[in-house]
């Protein structure tokens, strides 16, 4: 009984600090500035269908992609032994599904393998994180805490996969020695190869380390569970919202801002009254946030973008592509998205110490987080977008700050002052009057 209280007492602090972390980020998620993502819901589901089931931008870099496949589908199925556990810890019952017969037998088989696939490849990522240090691992955005951060999962992850397996060796010395409580259910075809290791126990060291293993197993994947939405593993959830809600068109197609436009089709239109009071909004308890030109901070972000600073995996595919970073500017994409997501962190931090709403701190995306240096690296090749295996868009996020320091700021370097300077003098690029325009034509 007290096992059992034990028991529930853990899964409902897990549970309540999962969903506690999880509204945080939905509030964050919605300070983003508003865009209509809701069309062509078919070909979005087809997208999350490929992209995030499928895994197939995973797969464009074989070995790393396949043993993501391994991690992720062992994981996810895995834990389907979790629904027995969760109902063996609240019933102080043990093996509660054995009754379903030989699909007990399969399924406990098939999850030993999955958890051994789990294993070896977390030992491969491990390895070629820290032994092989593959460049895109080191670059010095990864320093600290976001490397820490990969190698706490890879370890948490082969320790609960050991745990599970162990379970399973414990549980069948136990059975094997007719011990009280355990009964004969399951097949272990990879357990089995652990049982020399625990079988010179006594009986009560056997149930002592059975059980610990169980013990281990579930506050493991509760302390994982908890873990998660404050990690880059968080895209294992947010994965599947953030590439239902991918960009669908072609990929060099830039969006006119909005509020832009409005002004441009304002100014166009010979019938508009530029004194006219303007129509009610939509939903009048929501406050309207001011017109936006491009990115300067967080809360300019469109969700979307707020999302996808959310979902980022941090594996430096696009890095590792961008033809700025290998050039050695100052840019890698994976930073900017990593950027986003530690200042929207901090502004709902402040947010909701301030009861709810938005405090001015002082610092800004642009300026205490990205550099116009970085901003201005981009060449908008669109390498990154293409090389990201969840659809994220670090270049859509660059040249919305670009917006904003040209909108905002004027601020541009100095040959694009003197393009723009060109095109609003002489309605071309170049520095030459508009009347010499053809004047190629007569050129010998
Ligand atoms: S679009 Fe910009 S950030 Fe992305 S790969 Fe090209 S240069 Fe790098
Ligand atoms: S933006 Fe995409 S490719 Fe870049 S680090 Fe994040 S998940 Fe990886």
């Amino acid at each position: 009984m007290i096992a059992q209280l034990i028991f529930a007492v853990l899964l409902g602090i897990g549970v309540f600090l999962f969903t506690k972390r999880i509204a945080f980020v939905r509030r964050n998620i919605k300070m983003g500035r508003d865009i209509d993502l809701s069309d062509r819901k078919s070909e979005r589901w087809k997208t999350m269908a490929r992209v995030a089931i499928g895994q197939s931008k995973m797969v464009t870099r074989p070995v790393a992609g396949i043993l993501h496949i391994f991690v992720y589908v062992g994981f996810v199925i895995i834990n389907i032994e979790m629904l027995e556990i969760v109902i063996d810890g609240l019933l102080g019952t043990h093996r509660i599904f054995s009754s379903i017969g030989p699909l007990y037998d399969i399924l406990i088989g098939a999850f030993e393998f999955l958890a051994l696939s789990v294993l070896v490849a977390c030992v491969i990522f491990l390895i070629r994180r820290n032994v092989l240090a593959l460049a895109r691992f080191k670059s010095p955005e990864m320093g600290g805490w976001p490397s820490l951060d990969a190698n706490i999962i890879l370890v948490a992850e082969i320790l609960l996969m050991f745990a599970f397996l162990s379970m399973n060796a414990t549980d069948a010395i136990a059975v094997g020695r007719d011990i009280d409580h355990y009964v004969q259910a399951g097949s272990f075809p990879v357990s089995q190869f652990l049982v020399p290791l625990y079988s010179g126990l006594s009986d009560v060291g056997i149930v002592a380390a059975e059980r610990g293993f169980w013990w281990f197993h579930i506050a493991g994947v509760l302390a994982f569970l908890v873990y998660v939405p404050y990690s880059k593993h968080f895209h294992i959830l947010l994965a599947f919202p953030n590439t239902y809600y991918s960009n669908l068109d072609e990929l060099g197609k830039l969006e006119n801002m909005a509020a832009v436009k409005k002004e441009v089709d304002l100014m166009m239109d010979p019938t508009a009254d530029p004194y006219a009071t303007p129509p009610p909004s939509d939903d009048t308890n929501e406050p309207q946030a001011p017109p936006c030109f491009g990115v300067k901070d967080g809360t300019d972000l469109t969700w979307k973008q707020i999302m996808e600073a959310y979902s980022c995996t941090e594996c430096g595919r696009c890095t590792s592509v961008c033809p700025a970073n290998l050039t050695g500017k100052m840019l890698s994409p994976r930073k900017i998205v990593m950027d986003c997501r530690d200042r929207i962190d901090e502004i709902g931090a402040l947010r909701d110490s301030n009861g709810g709403v938005i405090k001015d701190d002082g610092k800004k995306l642009m300026g205490d987080y990205v550099s116009e240096e970085e901003i201005w690296a981009c060449t908008s090749c669109q390498a990154c977008v293409d090389a990201c295996p969840i659809n994220i868009s670090p270049m859509g996020i660059i040249l919305d700050m670009r917006r904003s320091l040209i909108m905002e700021d004027s601020k541009s370097p100095e040959p694009i002052t003197t393009m723009f300077n060109n095109i609003e003098n002489n309605g071309a690029p170049w520095a030459f009057p508009a009347a010499s325009r053809g004047d190629w034509i007569n050129e010998k």
